[in-house]
């Protein structure tokens, strides 16, 4: 079995738009003391017009957000880039596999740039296309391949979700990872008999939380393919006896929550409210007052009343600016230490600044391109998930 086909980069040396890794900008960026550097995105901005769109992810830099026509998730935002097709550039500030994405939902005419091609998901980077192919073989010869609906968060390269395109599965968002797994287990398996099984792909979590909270699974009913491991870590009778599959992949950011630190807090801090992202590990979800997506929290934060307490389970820069935004509310990070996403903090206003001048300069830095066989089967898994209902109001 391959364990992976993805030689170590050293950070910053070597160049590669086609992966997560850690790779280098071409030419010279401005220093990060640079005391004109907000003045220079300004300008380079105006000077691009509608020419450039800027898209601005939840968890980025406050400097970044500053500069973004519109903020939002993954999903928001590419559709967000779909909807401005007189925008030559669209200047991602997100992680890469979020700037595929918007490359997929949007026009021909239309370029994708990522400021920082280091900007990758370490989530995403956990389900190699290689390995889920190993996968996918190790089902067959468990003589269930045909039963299995693979499914695929967002947060996944194009190439997986091109793999779930071409198997008749889709993508799903955390706010709709609900209904597109009722989706999933609907579909008829080809094989008389047998019980619908789904893949879910590449975050573990955000799949066993749904399937146990949302749908009413047991916990034997999932099981967790380790593609580091032969055959998964998992026998064919396990395979068989599954509902469903969890990739064991993980967001380092919400993985970090604990059990221990919502423990603490309902012991100190009186009526506290604990919101956490669905990505969090299933014991810090099940402790949980509620569950949602980052555009959930966001609106949750919105609708509560002034003087209530929370302590929020997601990336820290979008927890800052919700206390910010909402002083009279008690706003606490769910974790004793400090922690960014360190790939999406890759996007800093050097990097901006250097992309933007680049543009001016018509100089199209750092372009990010699904190639064409997997971009048309990437869209069909998209567009089976936009064709699911409407998404629950609760996530
Ligand atoms: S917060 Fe987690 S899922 Fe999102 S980009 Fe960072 S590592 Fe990936």
């Amino acid at each position: 079995m391959t364990t992976t086909d993805l030689p170590l980069l050293v950070l910053g040396r070597g160049s590669d738009a086609a992966s997560e890794r850690g790779v280098d900008c071409p030419g010279s960026l401005p220093a990060a003391s640079d005391p004109d550097l907000v003045a220079r995105a300004r300008a380079a901005k105006e000077a691009l017009g509608d020419r450039v769109f800027v898209l601005g992810h939840h968890y980025q830099r406050d400097e970044v957000i500053a500069f973004a026509d519109v903020t939002g998730d993954s999903f928001k935002l590419a559709r967000d880039a779909a909807a401005r097709p007189e925008a030559e550039y669209i200047v991602f500030c997100g992680v890469h596999f979020m700037a595929e994405s918007a490359d997929i939902l949007t026009g021909p005419g239309q370029q994708v740039v990522l400021p920082d091609l280091a900007a990758g998901c370490s989530m995403a980077d956990m389900a190699r296309l290689s390995q889920v192919e190993d996968a996918w073989d190790a089902l067959a010869a468990a003589g269930i391949a045909d039963s299995v609906v693979p499914v695929t968060y967002m947060n996944s390269s194009a190439d997986i979700k091109a793999f779930c395109g071409r198997n008749g599965g889709a993508v799903c968002t955390s706010s709709n990872a609900k209904v597109a797994l009722e989706w999933a287990f609907a579909q008829e398996p080809a094989t008389p008999g047998e019980h619908t099984r789904v893949l879910f792909l590449p975050d573990q979590h955000l799949g066993r939380n749904t399937a146990v909270l949302d749908l009413g699974m047991s916990l034997d009913d999932c099981v967790v393919w380790d593609p580091h491991r032969p055959d998964g870590g998992l026998t064919a009778e396990q395979l068989r006896d599954a509902r469903i599959i969890l990739w064991k992949g993980h967001c380092s950011v919400h993985g970090r929550f604990s059990a221990d630190v919502v423990d603490e807090l309902r012991a100190t801090v009186p009526d506290v409210n604990i919101l956490v992202h669905p990505e969090c590990r299933h014991e810090v979800v099940t402790r949980a007052d509620l569950v949602g997506s980052t555009e959930f929290i966001i609106r949750t934060i919105e609708a509560a009343p002034a003087g209530s307490t929370w302590a929020i389970g997601t990336e820290l820069n979008l927890v800052q600016r919700l206390a910010a935004a909402h002083p009279d509310k008690n706003i606490v990070f769910l974790d004793r230490t400090v922690c960014y996403c360190s790939t999406m903090n890759r996007i800093d206003l050097p990097h901006l600044v250097w992309a933007l001048e680049n543009l001016v300069a018509g100089n199209v830095v750092n372009v990010i391109e699904v190639d064409p066989d997997t971009e048309r089967w990437a869209k069909v898994a998209l567009q089976r998930m936009l064709d699911l209902p409407a998404r629950t109001a609760s996530a």
